[in-house]
């Protein structure tokens, strides 16, 4: 459907306050629904008119369930409206996940953050989506849910596969979000989470990177690397993964790591940093968590 590209709230066919997942999911369901989150996209893009929308606003506030974090024994969920300063809020989050504790420091202002959802900054799927990344380095899993028939279908995909291209998911039009979800790590772990930009808040990433792993004996293992804005869908660095794993961290293999993760990443130039710079940001961070296990 095609919609005028400058619409104003009032100009959405209709405005559904949705107060259960059904209720969402039912709004969705013929495909021309338009979730509205806490709006930090969603405004700034319908009003420099660079997204069309379905003329179905379904505002989720209302649905208490989206916005619960529960922690179990091996099960961490955190549902989709749950919003950084949420994260940053809960004293038991940031020690299970130190780098989506730094992932949600690290993002936009404290007004920003107190709107801005997790649910929402997958299904954005900007390639410099900050609270992504640790995620990813999580193995975290993306649970999607649908209208079949009269019951609602559960989906799940695992995060590094989420995204297809910028902007762009695997998600369907009549699908939402409903939670997000990880295993945490046992034992002795390592969790960071690192950001380029000049200033402590309302930067976009130049770079970003994240990196999680087991610790033991001064080896590294089930370790994942994430970048943003280094290609046009959240990084994976499998390459570079795979030649630490199970490795001492040593000066030579720190040496190889570095190398490796820059041959494997090739990010475009842009105003805010070349390609250059942006492969020895990424560099750097890498060295710095790898140095400061060794
Ligand atoms: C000033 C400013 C600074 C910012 N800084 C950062 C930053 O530092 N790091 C960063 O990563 N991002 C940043 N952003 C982007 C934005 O805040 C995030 O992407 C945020 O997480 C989006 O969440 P939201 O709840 O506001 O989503 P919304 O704007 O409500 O929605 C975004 C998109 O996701 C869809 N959507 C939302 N929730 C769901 C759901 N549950 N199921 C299906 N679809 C859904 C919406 O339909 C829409 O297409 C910034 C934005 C602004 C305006």
């Amino acid at each position: 459907m095609t919609l005028p590209q400058n619409q104003s709230p009032a100009e959405f066919e209709y405005y559904v306050n949705a107060t259960s997942i059904e209720e969402a999911c039912r709004a969705l369901g013929d495909g021309v629904g338009t979730i509205l989150a806490g709006g930090s996209d969603l405004w700034v893009q319908k009003d420099e008119g660079v997204k069309i929308f379905g003329p179905r606003l379904i505002n989720i506030s209302r649905v208490d369930e989206l916005a619960e974090i529960s922690i179990g024994n091996d099960h961490v969920r955190l549902g989709a409206r749950v919003t950084m300063t949420d994260i940053l809020n809960h004293g038991e989050l940031g020690n299970i996940a130190p780098g989506l504790l730094e992932a949600a420091n690290r993002f936009a202002s404290p007004q920003i953050r107190n709107v801005a959802t997790v649910g929402g900054n997958f299904a954005n799927a900007s390639p410099a989506a900050d609270s992504v990344i640790p995620l990813i380095c999580l193995d975290a899993e993306i649970e999607l849910a649908r209208l079949d028939g009269n019951a609602v279908a559960i989906r799940s995909i695992p995060s590094a596969d989420f995204f297809t291209g910028p902007g762009k998911t695997v998600r369907t039009d009549d699908e939402l979000i409903t939670a997000i979800s990880f295993k945490p790590r046992d034992g002795k772990s390592l969790a960071r989470f690192f950001k380029s930009g000049p200033r402590p808040a309302l930067e976009i990433s130049i770079v970003s990177l994240g990196i999680a792993a087991d610790i033991l004996d001064g080896k590294l293992s089930n370790v994942r690397i994430a970048l943003g804005a280094v290609a046009p869908i959240p990084f994976r660095a499998r390459k570079t993964e795979a030649l630490i794993e199970g490795q001492k961290i040593d000066d030579k293999l720190i040496h190889a790591a570095l190398e490796c993760l820059v041959s494997e990443i090739s990010p475009i130039g842009d105003v805010r940093g070349s390609k250059w710079y942006r492969q020895h940001l990424a560099r750097t961070y890498l060295q710095e968590a790898l140095t400061d296990v060794a």
